[in-house]
């Protein structure tokens, strides 16, 4: 900062609270590894998990403890584990973390919770390649590696809209699927149990979306750092009365600061929109580079990922098919920039940056002009900033610094 003051950013209270139940998650997930009577399935971040655990599944999320291999700064010296095995440097550095983590028999999980030592062992791994190839090949590594069923629903992809016909398409993988998880479950699909959990996720993405939302006001309460990691119980733990009861919670002292006009960020100034994935192993240094210059990242397209509008109790199944076609990352180009546009307006948003991220083509929209494009339909002006989600080396500390203070700069002489 110019005056050498450090930036000040505001602590979430119910952070506690949200470590309580993840902790107790990753506890539950071990126990039911060691269980004779329980079964474990692992499910991609955005794959059905509402049917897994309507089966009485223990779900774990390869991607989760991906992204903890990134936060913790573990993940890249774990890739070349994996890149000797095949996997090359360029693909999805979630994947070769992971995968380079088991090699090397180590995880997050074990420093942070004592006692667990590892990721559960899976009964099932179970996908859906709505956000990208590279799950399924992830997964499928597992399956050969660990002598365990690999299935999945391969998704239609680019749509602009979710039409009928991609939703019978889906509705009937996901069908196909209810029979080889009641053979490994050992017990028929409760049907009612499916409406309950669908309906405890519709209630958990419901929440989620309010408590995003609350970032619409100005100062915002809430910063895109901060939902990176209060996103994780929309992620591990939609379907359960858990993450239904801590995103009320959340809200909650949200809605406070709201009524106390208190913003994360002290002085906020201008406002930003982050298209792409987070550097994890970078959080803290962002969100301490932003906050210095009184910027607020005020919403991000990943953490919005985890909106399920379409859920619907009555109709779970094709419900689920419509929920998970209508993602952001599975999208055509003309709808990712008619959202954003929305979102750029419902945000009162002054820049945005793009993650341009090394390993996850994916989740980077600004390789085909998107940012030219929105730029000279909104005026709003954009960054793009090279990295990645987890290889550090594709990460260059100062110039993302150059270029965020100057864009801040160029921000600045806007409003004059
Ligand atoms: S969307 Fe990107 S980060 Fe996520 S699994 Fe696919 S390649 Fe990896």
């Amino acid at each position: 900062m110019a005056d050498g003051k450090a930036p000040q950013r505001k602590t979430i209270q119910a952070t506690g609270q949200m470590m309580k139940i993840m902790s107790d998650y990753f506890y539950d997930l071990n126990d039911a590894a060691k269980s004779p009577d329980r079964k474990v399935a692992w499910c991609t971040s955005v794959g059905p998990a509402e049917l897994l655990r309507a089966m009485g599944f223990a779900v774990h999320f390869p991607e989760n403890h991906a992204a903890m291999l990134g936060a913790t700064r573990m993940a890249t010296e774990l890739i070349p584990e994996a890149n000797t095995i095949g996997y090359s440097p360029d693909i999805c550095s979630y994947l070769t973390a992971d995968i380079g983590a088991y090699l090397k028999g180590v995880s997050p999980l074990a420093k942070a919770y004592p006692g667990i030592e590892a990721p559960p062992r899976p009964d099932v791994l179970v996908y859906n390649t709505n956000q990208c190839r590279d799950v399924q090949d992830w997964f499928s590594w597992y399956a050969r590696e660990l002598g365990v069923p690999c299935i999945g629903i391969t998704s239609p992809k680019n749509h602009t809209d979710v039409t009928d016909i991609l939703i019978d398409d889906v509705t009937r993988q996901i069908e196909g699927l209810i029979p080889p998880l009641e053979q490994i479950a050992g017990e028929k699909l409760d049907l009612q149990r499916l409406c309950e959990t669908v309906a405890l996720s519709r209630e958990c993405t419901e929440l989620w979306r309010q408590v995003l939302e609350t970032a619409a006001t100005a100062p915002a309460p809430l910063t895109f750092f901060d939902g990176t990691i209060h996103m994780g119980p929309a992620v591990v733990l939609r379907g359960t009365p858990q993450a239904v009861d801590y995103y009320r919670q959340l809200l909650g002292e949200l809605q406070q600061r709201i009524a106390e006009h208190v913003g994360a960020v002290e002085g906020e100034k201008h406002r930003i929109y982050w298209e792409g994935m987070p550097v994890w192993g970078r959080l803290r240094q962002h969100s301490e580079l932003f906050a210095g210059l009184q910027a607020s990242v005020v919403v991000s397209t990943y953490c919005s990922s985890w909106i399920f509008p379409d859920f619907d109790a009555l109709d779970p199944i094709r419900s689920m098919a419509k929920a998970y076609l209508g993602l952001f990352i599975v999208r055509s180009d003309a709808y990712k920039e008619r959202y954003i546009k929305t979102m750029l307006e419902k945000f009162q948003i002054d820049g945005i940056i793009y993650h341009d991220a090394k390993t996850c083509p994916c989740n980077s929209n600004s390789r085909y002009g998107m940012p030219q494009r929105l730029e000279r339909e909104t005026g709003i002006p954009s960054l793009v900033i090279s990295g990645d989600l987890n290889d550090l080396r594709c990460v260059s500390d100062e110039q993302t610094r150059t270029n965020v203070e100057a864009f801040i700069e160029q921000l600045e002489e806007k409003r004059c």
